[in-house]
Parts: C-alpha cells; structure tokens; sequence
C-alpha cells in the first residue's frame, strides 16, 4: 500500500498523543516499522542511553522514492486508510505519527530503498523540518538515525533517569520483541557495545537463551506442546509461547511477557491469569517467567486505546483471561519436571572443571539450582514406589521402575493435605471437629479487621468462631484435620498474613492448614504410614512440589547411578 495521509474523520478516531516519552519509544516505534516492513533483519545502535544516537537498520521493504517525505507528515501511513481498518488492525502501527513526532525533538536522517527503486533515498530532518535530501546507495531497506533526542526540549531531557537506566528500556523493547519474533535476527549494540544477538531460527526457546540466558532457557516448558485453544466462546483464540518451571521462578514480574497478535503488549489482566495458573507451586513472593503470545481476530482486539499501543481492550476479556490460565495449569501439570538427585548434589559438589559453576541457592530460589547435566523429565504422575525405608527420620527411600526416589514426607504430606483440603472446599465439604468445650482466644485489633472481614471463608473452611467481646472470640469447632494440632498458632499465624495483604488468602488457607497437620521432619513413621503416604502422594495431581513450590522428592536414575559410579 502506499503512503496516504489519513482522512480528518479517521484521524479523529486515533487515540493520538505523545509516543516519544523516552528513547525507549523510539526505539519501539522504529522497530515496529522494521517489523510491520517485513525485515528477517533489524540491527539497533545505541549511544549515551539514547540521547546521542539511536539507529536502526532494517532489511524491510524500503520505502519507494516518491514517499519518503510524506513518511514524515503527521497522520500519513501506508497500513490503515478507512474507518473500517481501524476496527480490524493486523500491523504494529496505524496512526502515521511516529516518524514526524520523532523528528520533531531530534535530527532524523533517512536512508530507504525500496525493491523497485533503483538507487536508495535519503532525507535529512532538523526540528521536523526537511534540511537535507538525495539519493544513496543501499539495499533493500531502510536505516533511520536519531540523533541529540529532546535537545530542544529541556523538559524532556530533565524527566529521563540515567543513561544507564535509559539503556535497560531500550534493551528491554528490543528483547521483548526477540522474543516475540523468533524468526527475526535482532542485534542491539549499546555504546559499541554487543547487548544482544538472537539468530532468527523461528525457535522461541532460541531466542529466549539469548535475552534470558541459558539456565532459564533450559527450564522452559512448552505451553500445550505448540497451540492451545480457547473453546467455543470466541472464534478462534490460541495461546502459545513458553512458560518457565516451579524452579525458576523470579522475585519481580518482569519475565512476564504478553503478545497480542504479537504486538507487545502489557496487561494486569493476563498477569493475574498466569499467576493463577501457578497457585500452589511458587513460593511467596515469587513471580514466573513466561512468555504468552495470544492470537486472535484481529477484530477481536481493539489496539486503539493509547497512543503508545501498549493496552489493548479484548472482546471477550474472560474468554482471553480463562484461556491463558488453563493453557499455563495444563502445562504445568503435564510438564513440571522432577527434580532429580544430581540437582541437589551439585549444590554441594564443587566445580569439577572449566565452564562448570556452582549454585548455592536453593532449589526454587533466583538463580534455579540445576546443573548443565540436567534435563528435563517430563512426568505426568508418580509410578507406583516401593518402599525400602526412612532416612533420618524425615524422608522416604523408595524405588521405582526408574530408579531411587528421596521422597520429602513433610513436603510429601503437604502436598496430599493441600490437595484434599482444596477437594473438600470446592466441594463444601470440609470435615469438622467440635470441640468437646468452646475455647476462648484473644486477638489484636488489626487481627480482629482481618477476621471479621474474612468471618464467612474462615467457616467455610471448617472453624466455627463467634465474637465473645473485647476482641475475645470463642472457638466451637475446628477443621478435623487440626483438631490434634496447634490450630491457634495456625489463625493466628494466618490472620497475620492476611493482614499484609498477600495474595489469595483463601489459597494461603489451604497451604497454613495442610503445612500445620502434615507430619514433621523427625518423625519416625510405620512401614505402614510411609506405604499409605505414597499412596496417596502417587494419587495427587501435582505430585512433586509441595504447596509453597519446594520439590517433595528428588530422582537418581539408573543411568546415573553407573555414572556416579564411573561405569558407562
Ligand atoms: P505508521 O507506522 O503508524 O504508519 P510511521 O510514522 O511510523 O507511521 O511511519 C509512516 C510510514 O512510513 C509507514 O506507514 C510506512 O509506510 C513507512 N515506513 C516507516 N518506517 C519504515 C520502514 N522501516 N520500512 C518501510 N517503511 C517504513
Ligand atoms: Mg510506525
């Protein structure tokens, strides 16, 4: 299509505004051109976070001689040109107002030839305004350079952070784009510098090695093994992408990536879908890494919201919301691997040569505590185990038909009691104790808040508390399966947490209760207790993380038990 500027009415239509907040947006903008031009190549330079020098080079389709000018008139695009279009958008940009707004705060120079053109173009801009033009030898493409950003406009420059900071957004808009382009060479060069290279195979899990490293990129889990589809509420929805294990989980959200028809995109919405899906197997306080890419009619999305085209507004948000969760939990279930043996060995080993390192963070914890030599053995359930014997007290030693299992029993036991716990509650039908005489227990007032607002769950779950005055409250019966524990620590303890706002409470519930009546490390257990308790672990639908997301058993396998012991 060639460039056109906009009808008045469609432009009235725009969610028009600022895009260049920052050099991360321009950066952004210029690679969605790249993108919507078709390029297998897009190389980003950098310098001085930005201000100095932003250019990217595309192999895209170019612009054709006749247009290179207008490319700069406000509201001109070659994407969009009708009402219609705006209600069905299949390309990053629409609006034609990236090129002149960027080309209002800095210098521009354009260098573009198109496939029919003999010779390149180039246009030189100062403050918008056209300073210089000619022809110039290049291929088919287009490299644009940004030079002195926001010179002219001292507001501008005073707001950006450091050019440190400035060069973290920049490579944050270039990775996330790697990742949702896989089949695209990206380069970013900060400062002359090499950031990031990704090779364009068409594999995520390729270009998730490159902007996340390799250790995360080793515990990535397919979603649904490639497409996973979003039933009969909506036409056609796919979710796909990756989704990092229990083991790699982070402390921020930000390895949480959305692509809407590959449009990068942000949205609490999804966030809260994905984090859903992990209920019960992250610690608190730790986030997921996942990369989502939603496609959908693109009549189904409307991108017009924000000049930045960073939110999107979905036909049917629950049919989105509920597609991405079940996506991720399906993954999760059928591909969350067991820890094996070596993992947790290789904590304690020293590096036993060049270019091996060694992890001394827990399983679970920042960095994921698994060694090169490990793989991925996805386990849909527990074979069945038989039982050799308790260790120290606190684990099971059993053997399967592949291998030595190392089964946690407090974690173990857990997990059992979460799961039966969750059953009886969707269920409403939670086993109840009375107690034989009420019992009366005192709290604090931020206590009292929490438990008056909470009241109807708390007996949902099993307790049966009415207030006796004076933030005295009187206890009449209790889940059964506390009624032998210290179950006034457990409210205690919970009313607690609730009180600093963590997440779903009710889930928070369910771990509190199956962690106070699950068995103890340190206790010994019957051949009997220990059979009934793999048992019934074997039957669990998540069976190898216990609900705060540690591992309840590690695996060491016949093959390496030759190697530990040196035979081949
Ligand atoms: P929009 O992307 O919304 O159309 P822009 O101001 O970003 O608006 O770009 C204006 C037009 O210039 C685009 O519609 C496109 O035709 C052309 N253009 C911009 N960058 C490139 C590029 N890298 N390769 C090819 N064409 C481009
Ligand atoms: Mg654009």
């Amino acid at each position: 299509m060639t460039i056109k500027l906009l009808d008045p009415r469609v432009v009235s239509r725009i969610a028009a505004g600022e895009v260049v907040e920052r050099p991360a947006s321009v950066v952004k903008e210029l690679v969605e051109n790249s993108l919507d031009a078709g390029s297998s190549q897009i190389s980003v330079e950098t310098r001085g976070g930005g201000i100095g020098l932003i250019r990217v080079i595309d192999n895209g389709v170019g612009i054709p001689s006749g247009e290179v000018e207008l490319a700069f008139s406000r509201y001109a695009t070659s994407k969009i040109s009708n009402l219609g279009d705006l209600e069905s958008i299949s390309s990053l940009g629409f609006r034609g107002e990236a090129l002149p707004s960027i080309a209002a705060v800095a210098e521009v120079e354009m260098v573009t030839c198109a496939a029919n053109d003999s010779a390149g173009n180039y246009l030189g801009l100062r403050d918008g305004v056209t300073v210089d033009r000619g022809s110039r030898g290049r291929s088919q493409g287009t490299t644009v350079t940004v030079r002195n950003l926001f010179r002219r406009v001292p507001a501008r420059l005073k707001f950006l952070k450091s050019p440190a900071t400035e060069n973290s957004h920049i490579a944050n808009v270039v990775s996330q784009y790697a990742l949702a382009f896989p089949e695209i060479k990206f380069e970013l060069f900060v400062d002359g510098r090499a950031g990031l290279r990704t090779p364009g195979s068409g594999q995520l899990i390729d270009a998730v090695a490159q902007v996340y490293g390799l250790e995360i990129a080793r515990n990535m889990l397919e979603i649904g093994g490639g497409e996973w589809e979003g039933g009969a509420a909506t036409s056609s929805l796919l979710v796909a992408g990756m989704i990092g294990s229990p083991a790699v989980s982070r402390s921020s959200r930000s390895y949480l990536s959305f692509f809407v028809n590959r449009r990068w995109i942000s949205s609490r919405l999804l966030a809260w879908a994905v984090e859903e899906a992990y209920q019960g197997l992250l610690m608190r306080g730790k986030h997921p890494v996942a990369i989502i890419n939603i496609s959908l009619p693109p009549d189904e999305v409307d991108v017009n919201m924000h000049p930045a085209k960073t939110e999107v507004k979905f036909q049917n948000e629950r049919a989105v919301f509920s597609a991405v969760q079940r996506a991720v939990r399906r993954t999760l279930i059928e591909q969350a691997p067991v820890p094996k043996i070596e993992e947790v060995a290789a904590l304690y080993r020293a590096p036993s040569g060049p270019g091996q390192v060694l992890r001394t963070s827990p399983v679970g914890g920042d960095s994921p505590a698994t060694p090169q030599t490990v793989s991925q053995t996805p386990m849909v359930s527990l074979p069945v185990l038989r039982i050799l014997g308790q260790l120290l007290s606190s684990y099971i030693v059993a053997e399967g038909p592949d291998g030595l299992y190392l089964i946690d029993q407090h974690a173990a036991h857990e997990r059992v009691l979460f799961e039966k716990i969750e059953g009886q509650r969707s269920r409403q039908k939670i086993e109840v104790q009375g107690l034989l005489e009420p019992v009366a227990f005192e709290i604090s007032p931020e206590q009292e808040e929490v438990l008056k607002s909470n009241a109807e769950d708390l007996a949902e779950f099993g307790f049966s508390i009415e207030p006796f005055g004076d933030r005295t409250y009187l206890v009449r019966a209790v889940p059964a399966l506390l009624y032998h524990k210290d179950w006034t620590g457990m409210v205690r303890e919970l009313l607690g947490s609730i009180s600093e706002g963590k997440r779903d409470w009710r889930e928070e519930m369910a771990i509190s209760m199956s962690c106070h009546s699950a068995v103890r490390a340190g206790q010994p257990l019957t051949d009997d207790e220990m059979r009934e308790l793999v048992r019934q672990l074997e039957q669990a639908t998540l069976p190898h993380t216990c609900p705060h997301g540690r591992p309840t058993m590690i695996r060491l396998n016949s093959a390496q038990l030759r190697k530990e012991f040196g035979r081949s």
